[in-house]
């Protein structure tokens, strides 16, 4: 008879009482962009033979569901770039995880948009950083606005829920954030302005391209009435609506950073588990026995900071933004 070891199934909740319940999943550090803040244009990536396959998500997937897991966003990298993306999406589909969801730059989104209902993956963020062609270029170093634009338009369209992220920087884009609330609401769909974090390549930008939500809702103020959104305790975002109902967001993880209250936990595309998107420190999860992921599991749960870093020089791309 084999006799296989216990493997404790309890909750993923840490010693500050922190309950993990969200997942960002990255599917691939590859990107069809090159955004400032992001990237470099000699950008190093992964072998792609050391990713994880659609078995292997579906299977850790499977185990964090079971450890309290509730959501699962798809990212990246640019997540609709990896080959395997269907196979990956109907993988953790059949897992039933309660929620899928996907970040994307909306490069390749349309083609794909068919498969993201059937799988339920109605839920959208879609990076947009301006408005302006010129503007869009430089920050992203690809001539692709309209496609974004059309990208976002058909899926606001098609009843997927909706939410662009802008990366606001200082004598860059700062000056779109009305057109972009304008913008948002006239397609019924929610806005997020994006502090820029300290991490990866963005440190090699001077900080006088920072800007504070703090400043940003100063300005927005001058033009809208704002009234405040509850929203989740652990939500890394805080919510206004305007007397027309636009929805505005603000992620300040830069001035007011939300780790007392994270539910996040991360995992790279080839496997390595990590408890804060600001710590590198995590355990490869590749070819692990099941006891072994089990322990891992235990391990990442004490590697939670309680506080930011400053900065972490390991890129968002390679742990999955
Ligand atoms: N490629 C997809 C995209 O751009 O939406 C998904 C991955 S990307 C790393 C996820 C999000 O992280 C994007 O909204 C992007 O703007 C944001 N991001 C990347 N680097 C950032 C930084 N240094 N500060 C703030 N946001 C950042
Ligand atoms: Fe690519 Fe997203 Fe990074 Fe821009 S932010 S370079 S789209 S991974």
């Amino acid at each position: 008879m084999v006799v296989t070891a216990a493997i404790p199934r309890q909750r993923l909740v840490d010693a500050q009482g922190r309950q993990i319940r969200k997942l960002r999943l990255s599917v691939t550090d590859r990107c069809n962009l090159r955004c400032t803040y992001c990237m470099p244009l000699d950008a190093a990536f992964m072998p792609t033979q050391t990713y994880l396959t659609p078995v292997e998500y579906a299977t850790i997937v499977a185990e964090l569901v079971e450890l309290g897991i509730e959501s699962v966003r798809l990212t990246g990298g640019e997540p609709l770039l990896r080959a395997e993306f269907p196979e990956i999406v109907a993988a953790l589909a059949a897992v039933g995880v309660p929620e899928l969801s996907l970040t994307t730059n909306g490069i390749r989104l349309i083609p794909f948009l068919p498969l993201l209902d059937r799988y339920g993956v109605r839920r959208l963020n879609i990076s947009l950083d301006s408005l302006d062609p010129q503007t869009f270029a430089a920050i992203s170093h690809g001539h692709h606005l309209e496609t974004v634009k059309e990208a976002i338009a058909t899926a606001a369209d098609q009843g997927f829920q909706v939410k662009l992220n802008m990366v606001v920087m200082a004598g860059v884009n700062d000056h779109e954030l009305v057109p972009m609330v304008e913008y948002a609401k006239a397609l019924g769909v929610e806005v997020r302005f994006l502090e820029l974090m300290r991490i990866g390549y963005a440190c090699h930008l001077g900080s006088d391209r920072f800007v504070s939500a703090a400043t940003m809702l100063e300005h927005l103020r001058q033009y809208y009435d704002l009234r405040p959104v509850p929203r989740p305790q652990d939500s890394t975002s805080f919510n206004f609506e305007t007397a027309c109902g636009a929805q505005i967001g603000f992620i300040a993880s830069e001035s007011q950073p939300f780790c007392g209250h994270c539910s996040r936990w991360r995992l790279s595309a080839d496997g390595v588990l990590r408890a804060c998107l600001f710590k590198e420190a995590g355990i490869s999860l590749r070819g692990l026995s099941k006891a072994e992921r089990y322990a891992a599991y235990g391990q990442v749960l004490g590697m939670k900071p309680s506080l930011r870093s400053a900065e972490v020089h390991h890129a968002m791309h390679q742990i999955g933004g």
